[in-house]
């Protein structure tokens, strides 16, 4: 067994890893987490941590689940690897279609496989593309996406999001624009979160009109954008957005890699906005984080055109469909079925938990605490009333990260907003530690920053 400064010698010296500063990762170390349990991880030197974050928001279910491992052994035994390219299948990826058929609204009763979340969104852009041509209408090659928005690392991902830091280091797609986020917080200055809301959504219709409704493909959205900060839109966006989508004939794409499979205590966050999507790219939770799995749920006006016009989809990936993912996928869906793990982010356990994180609210550093079903965000503020940051190069997110781990719990901050996004399982005594040692780093923070 080695020791943790031996784990992170041999980590800094050949190990580049995601999302990471390179250097700042060799000067301080990696924290090297080596077992999980339930809602707990445990790193070499023997801290016990709560993870508040789901792994990356992918643990639904937690740590320890016996099921889905076993499901995935078995698979490998019976058949560990085979394509899909070529009119081949296998039993586990068409249970699984059919599975997130029944799941999925009626009208979403199509699903092409991937490999990743960015996978998923860069089959997207191909699929919308095809559809398109498909209808004789080439020239609709736009997408609108929104500023802060995040759907994934390859290039199509990339562009398509909106994020400042990853458009600065790398070249885009020249086809995607980008609109108002709808956050109400940090940019909705007088008005109310609903005519906030609307106001964000007729971003898109301006910018519709602008491009040419004729060149326009497709809008994406997160239904709560996940990685830019937890942004529970207003009430008012979504149906907003819909009109205008159905308005200009326009595409509608939600990305479920996080709100799918339970988040919100519903299949996907489409169905909490109760908004009907046209293409729903989902990944992470499907499997539970056990297995690499995305894919796009296809909504019939899309998968008709396809399936009738004929003609090779010239897209598909080594893993689309992986049998022992899918197997993965199927174990997990059975489990939130027969758990009921649904109907309980939805009717209890969810609802404790936004009230017990929304007593944070009262913090002094604390300008808003909100959330829906298993996720959330506080907004680290220096005036409540006027809803600011402590300063434009704050460091209050990263004192309150690094004062969380150290009270035993993981949150992530993005810029001086610290969100949750914990096991759907956890026991209402688990709930309690979080917002407990939340309310504890909360103090430390407040403290370090003189407050
Ligand atoms: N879309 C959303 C909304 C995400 O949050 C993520 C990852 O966090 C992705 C896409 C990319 O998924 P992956 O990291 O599996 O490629």
């Amino acid at each position: 067994k080695r020791s943790t400064a031996e784990w992170q010698s041999m980590d800094a010296g050949h190990y580049l890893h995601p999302f990471t500063d390179f250097k700042d990762q060799m000067e301080r170390g990696s924290r090297i987490i080596t077992r999980a349990e339930g809602p707990y991880i445990y790193t070499s030197d023997g801290q016990k941590i709560l993870d508040g974050m789901s792994g990356l928001w992918c643990c639904n279910l937690g740590y320890g689940q016996q099921e889905i491992a076993d499901a995935v052994a078995e698979q490998l035994k019976e058949l560990p690897f085979y394509n899909s390219f070529f009119q081949c299948a296998h039993p586990p990826s068409i249970e699984l279609s059919a599975k997130l058929a029944e799941v999925a609204a009626p009208h979403m009763n199509n699903v092409f496989y991937t490999g990743s979340g960015s996978e998923a969104n860069d089959t997207v852009i191909r699929m919308v593309h095809r559809y398109w041509d498909l209808l004789g209408q080439p020239e609709r090659k736009i997408f609108i996406s929104r500023h802060n928005a995040y759907h994934g690392s390859t290039i199509g991902g990339a562009s398509l999001g909106g994020m400042g830091g990853m458009h600065s280091q790398f070249t885009r797609l020249p086809y995607v624009h980008h609109v108002d986020q709808p956050y109400w917080y940090g940019e909705g200055g007088d008005m109310s979160p609903e005519e906030f809301g609307l106001k964000a959504a007729r971003s898109i219709e301006t910018k519709i009109l602008e491009l040419g409704a004729d060149k326009v493909a497709a809008f994406i959205g997160e239904p709560i954008q996940g990685a830019g900060g937890v942004i529970v839109p207003p009430s008012t966006y979504w149906p907003e957005v819909k009109r205008i989508c159905d308005q200009y004939g326009i595409l509608l794409i939600t990305d479920e890699v996080i709100c799918g499979f339970g988040r919100t205590g519903h299949w996907f966050g489409a169905d909490y906005f109760n908004v009907e999507a046209d293409l729903m790219p989902f990944a992470k939770g499907v499997t539970n984080g056990y297995q690499p799995l995305g894919g796009v749920m296809v909504g019939d006006r899309v998968a008709d055109v396809l399936k009738t016009q004929g003609g090779e989809f010239y897209h598909g990936y080594t893993y689309s469909g992986h049998p022992a993912a899918c197997a993965a996928a199927l174990a997990t869906i059975n489990i939130l079925q027969r758990d009921k793990i649904l109907e309980q982010v939805r009717d209890t356990k969810g609802v404790y938990l936004q009230e017990q994180f929304a007593t944070l609210a009262d913090h002094p550093i604390v300008g808003e605490a909100r959330g829906v079903g298993f996720v959330g965000a506080i907004e680290l503020t220096n005036d409540k009333s006027a809803r600011t940051r402590f300063d434009d190069n704050s460091t209050a997110g990263d004192l309150c990260r690094a004062a969380c781990i150290e009270n035993g719990l993981v949150m992530r901050a993005v810029g001086d907003t610290m969100i949750i996004a914990p096991p759907l399982t956890m026991s209402t005594d688990e709930i309690d530690e979080l917002v407990d040692r939340a309310r504890k780093a909360l103090d430390l923070t407040a403290q370090r920053l003189g407050k």
